[in-house]
Formats: structure tokens, sequence, C-alpha cells
């Protein structure tokens, strides 16, 4: 059976309220010594039971995987990755015929903490963030393919940046079931090269779906520019809906390489769309102002809490750069990725820019990650995308 960890007493308060992580100052003492990645059972000081899960090495000493007492086996994978699957049934993300994209496991989100599962058409791409699910990667791939019925048959496990690089386990990313390189899938009807080889994180933001389709329902007749385009999904709706012409920007050239295949393959050899390897500020303060629909969706600017001030900083000065050059009468859409950075916070600092701007600014949507990246109410921290749709006079 597992090795038991016994907390320090009173230290069980945030897990009787289902929060799925222990750290390591709550933890009093655990029998012999597990391994890093190694299933433990969760006791009160006084030896009640409250979960199990991995435990690991660092600040967070375990991430729970159940509050019940249970074994962490085959069927034990099965069944969660079976939630998981029938609740993007539900939300219509899976199961559809011009979609066949969209994120399966959303780590605590899906009460899986540690793991990400993206699928993209008959391809699951897998990260794991926990020396635990690295473990137990064999048994989540196969329980990929089983539920979704053979959807899925391959799955590509691409860990190598995401695993505690202390672990010291090197991980190759590679294929763990099947192989192929046909990596074309459809969002919304619209179909995308995704580079899970080499690209950012799987491959793809899946978690703008819901913001792209948004933005397509104002694109008619505008002139759009799709700052920080990375794979041109953005750009590719604004085509669809209507668009003047579309400008995608990026610093990356491998970025704008994709965007540019991407385009191709689904509006080939239209003129409306071209694309530029740049960097952000200095497109932004060379432009003119022919925009009236901008997207700005750049890369997270703080990665932990200390960042987060000279972050904000940051989301005001390009947005300002935004506001100064918008054609009166246009459509800002500009977002957040950062976890550290609250709705409120990214608000005020677009608040900032708008009021150095001295222009007439007005909230149409605000905007955040779609259903199949959920929140557990429990770990607010999982809530990282925030956005807002402005009109600007
Ligand atoms: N909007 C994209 C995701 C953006 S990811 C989508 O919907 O898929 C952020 C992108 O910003 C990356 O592609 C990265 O190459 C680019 N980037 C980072 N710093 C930049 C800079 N200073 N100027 C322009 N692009 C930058």
């Amino acid at each position: 059976m597992y090795k038991n960890l016994y907390l320090k007493r009173g230290k069980e308060e945030s897990l009787k309220r289902f929060h799925p992580w222990v750290f390591s100052g709550a933890v009093q003492t655990i029998e012999g010594e597990p391994q890093e990645g190694e299933v433990v059972r969760v006791l009160t000081a006084e030896g009640g039971f409250i979960a199990v899960g991995h435990w690991q090495i660092g600040s967070i000493a375990v991430r729970v995987l159940s509050f019940e007492d249970e074994v962490i086996d085959a069927a034990f994978w099965k069944k969660r990755i079976q939630v998981a699957y029938d609740l993007r049934l539900a939300m219509r993300v899976a199961g559809r015929e011009d979609n066949d994209m969209f994120r399966l496991v959303h780590g605590e989100g899906d009460f899986l903490p540690g793991l990400i599962v993206d699928v993209y058409g008959n391809t699951a791409v897998m990260q794991a963030h926990s020396v635990g699910m690295h473990v137990s990667r064999m048994d989540i791939a196969r329980a990929i393919v089983e539920v979704t019925g053979g959807g899925v048959s391959h799955v590509y496990y691409k860990s190598e940046t995401t695993l505690p690089f202390k672990a010291d386990l090197e991980p190759e990313n590679d294929f763990i079931i099947g192989g192929h390189d046909r990596n074309v899938a459809t969002e919304n009807g619209l179909r995308f090269y995704i580079d899970w080889l080499k690209g950012q994180k799987t491959g793809f933001f899946v978690d703008q779906r819901d913001n792209r389709a948004l933005l397509e329902t104002y694109a008619r007749g505008r002139s759009v520019l799709n700052m920080f385009c990375y794979t041109g999904g953005f750009s590719v709706y604004a085509m669809r809906g209507g668009a003047k012409t579309v400008h995608s920007v990026d610093s990356s050239a491998k970025a704008i390489d994709l965007t540019n295949r991407n385009i191709e393959m689904n509006f080939p050899g239209d003129g409306r769309h071209e694309a530029f390897a740049e960097d952000a500020f200095k497109y932004l303060d060379a432009m003119g102002s022919q925009y009236d629909l901008v997207i700005l969706d750049p890369p997270a600017f703080a990665k932990h809490k200390d960042a987060l001030r000279q972050a904000l900083k940051g989301y005001t000065r390009l947005n300002a750069k935004a506001f100064e050059k918008i054609k009166p009468g246009g459509i800002l859409f500009t977002f957040s990725c950062s976890q550290v950075v609250s709705k409120d916070h990214f608000r005020m600092a677009v608040f900032t820019a708008a009021a150095q701007s001295g222009r007439r600014v007005r909230i149409l949507h605000q905007l955040h990650q779609p259903a199949d990246h959920p929140i557990n109410i429990y770990h607010p921290e999982g809530e990282y995308l925030k956005g807002l749709v402005l009109y600007v006079e």
C-alpha cells in the first residue's frame, strides 16, 4: 500500500475544502522515503484520511489525485479521462465534424494536477508538469485512446521543458503511442497546421477558440492587425469574417511562416493577407493609423508574482500604443495570459493606457478562457486568460 504522510496539526483545512495541493511546510512526517512521483496517502496529525496524491520535491509536496482512499491504477486513469471526455462532448467541443481540436485535460481544472492533454484530430499531445504524471504516462495515454473509442490513436508526449528540471528524467519529446506526420486539425471549420514537434506549448493555442470566433463577427470590411499572431489563428478567422485586409505580426520568423501556411491552406491565393516578422513595439511605433480592428495577444509578461508590477507596466505600454494609433471607431481585442495578473489588474493596466491616450473607450466584451479550460473553484489559480474587447472613438 501507499506510504502515509502526516500533516501538521490543523494543516488540513484547505484540503478539506478540496484545494489540490499540500505545501511542504504543512508536512509533519512521512513514512519511509518515497521516490518523487510516488503515490502517497495524506492523513491529518490524528491519522484521519484526507487524500491520495503524487509526492514531489519542492514547495508543493503533494498534488492531490483523489479525496477518496482509492488505488491509482489504470482503471483510475480511465475513469478520470472518461469524465473529462464526457464533459468535452457535453460542451460541444468534441464529437463534431467541424471541430476536432480541444483541450481534453486541463490540470487542476480536471482534478488531474500536473497533466495537460490537447487533442488535434486523431492525435493527443500530452504534457506532464509533475514527476507523478510522468511515471503514469503510459496508463494515461492508453486511457485516452480507449476513452475516445480510438478517435485518438496517436499520443505524442511533450514534456522536455515542462517537467521539473531537477528530477533529471530527460524525457524525449516523442510519440508514446502510434506516430505520424500528418498534422492538420480543424477548429470551427478552419484548418490549421499543428507543430507539436517544435511549436510552443502543445503546438497551438486552443484557449483562444471562442475569442477567435467572436473576432470573426467583427471583421467585415475592417483593416485588421493581428499582433503576436503565432499560428495566425485570429488572422484566419478575420479572413473568413470578410476583413478588407489582414496584417499578421510576430517577432518569430517560424511563427510568420506558420501563419502564411495556415492562411494559404484556408484561403489560397487570397491577396488580403500579409505577414511581417517584426518586434511588436517597433511595428506599433512605425505604423500609421490604418487599422480599425487590432488584436494584442502577447506572451505572458509575468511568470512569477515578483514580476507583477513590471508586467502591468508592460501591458499599459503596449495598449497605450494601440490606443494611440487605432482608427476612430476601431475595435481592440486585448489579452493577458499571465496567471499572476488578475482580471482587475489587467483592466486597470488597460484603463491607464486608455486614459493616457485621452480617447473615449468603452468595454464591449470581457473575455476569458473557454469551457475546455475549466477552473476548479477551489483552485482559482487555474484562471489565467483574460481579455477585453474595446470600442475606441
Ligand atoms: N495569438 C496567438 C498566440 C500568441 S503567443 C494565437 O492565437 O495562437 C505569443 C506570440 O508572441 C509568440 O508567437 C511569440 O513569438 C510572439 N512574441 C513574443 N515577443 C514578441 C515581440 N516582442 N514582438 C512580436 N512578437 C512577439
